[in-house]
């Protein structure tokens, strides 16, 4: 099937950025169209100015950054902390897959610091495997399609879960030759670079995505910006064995083998 088609999904404007638009941006030099979606608005994102008016920032800004990204932008359907694993969100992004037909799905990592990571992982997940299902109405109501998606989880903030416990990828994606692009996207959420040194403590907004890219590439032992994925079990999705980001990157995605022994261990 032709359908080189990935959408990346995240919690709020700039977490695409952080976490995965390094890979959306190789998968687009191979060939693919590639679409940017974040569920939350990004209100909750500021102590100076109001929800509605944050979030007509963050929107302008998460806008800018998909077109840096040249990837196709998709408006919130949510705001911030109120992604919750509902029906009504089930049924609006069930409405978004059916019509992007995704071979790929990337989003966040099932464990993760908050909660609205974690629950946008769970929304993606579903809505990803309810693409087929002429039983579930997604709304707007959208045709379903048989084709298969795979889903991939980006790794949790700080490269550890939410109980502190370390998260390693099953895969590296070489970013190097994309990473003045993807800095330059996550630049574009301006309003942002002052409010976590506020709210975090993080001493710098590009510098933090930096270190986690770079740490990435050092536990590649072969890149220089990496960014680690997961790839979700094939079960509704795909077949046992299909990894299209490595068909699509070749040389550019690495198996992580320590990730392959845990599997073996069970842990
Ligand atoms: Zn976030």
């Amino acid at each position: 099937m032709a359908n080189k088609v990935a959408i990346a999904i995240g919690a709020h404007p700039d977490d695409i950025e952080f976490y995965m638009a390094g890979t959306l941006l190789m998968l687009k030099k191979a060939g693919y169209q590639t679409h940017y979606l974040n569920l939350a608005s990004g209100n909750c994102g500021s102590a100076d100015y109001n929800g509605a008016t944050t979030r007509s920032i963050r929107n302008t800004e998460a806008r800018a950054a998909a077109k840096t990204l040249a990837a196709s932008f998709h408006p919130p359907i949510a705001d911030d902390l109120e992604i919750i694993y509902s029906l009504e969100l089930l049924r609006a992004l069930a409405a978004i897959i059916r019509e992007v037909k995704p071979k790929i799905v990337l989003t966040h990592s099932p464990q993760d610091y908050m909660e609205d990571h974690t629950n946008t992982c769970r929304l993606a997940v579903t809505a990803a495997f309810a693409r087929g299902m002429p039983n579930f109405r997604s709304s707007p109501g959208r045709p379903v399609g048989d084709y298969e998606v795979t889903v991939y989880h980006a790794m949790p903030h700080g490269l550890c879960d939410q109980l502190r416990r370390r998260v390693i990828p099953g895969a590296f994606v070489n970013t190097t030759s994309v990473h003045r692009t993807r800095r330059e996207a996550l630049a574009a959420h301006k309003s942002q670079q002052g409010w976590l040194d506020v709210s975090q403590g993080l001493n710098s907004y590009l510098l933090a995505m930096e270190d986690m890219s770079l740490e990435l590439g050092r536990m590649s032992k072969r890149f220089k910006h990496a960014e680690g994925w997961r790839r979700h079990l094939h079960f509704g999705f795909c077949g046992a064995d299909t990894d299209p980001l490595a068909k699509a990157l070749g040389k550019n995605y690495l198996i992580n083998k320590a990730y392959e022994r845990s599997l073996e261990r069970g842990n």
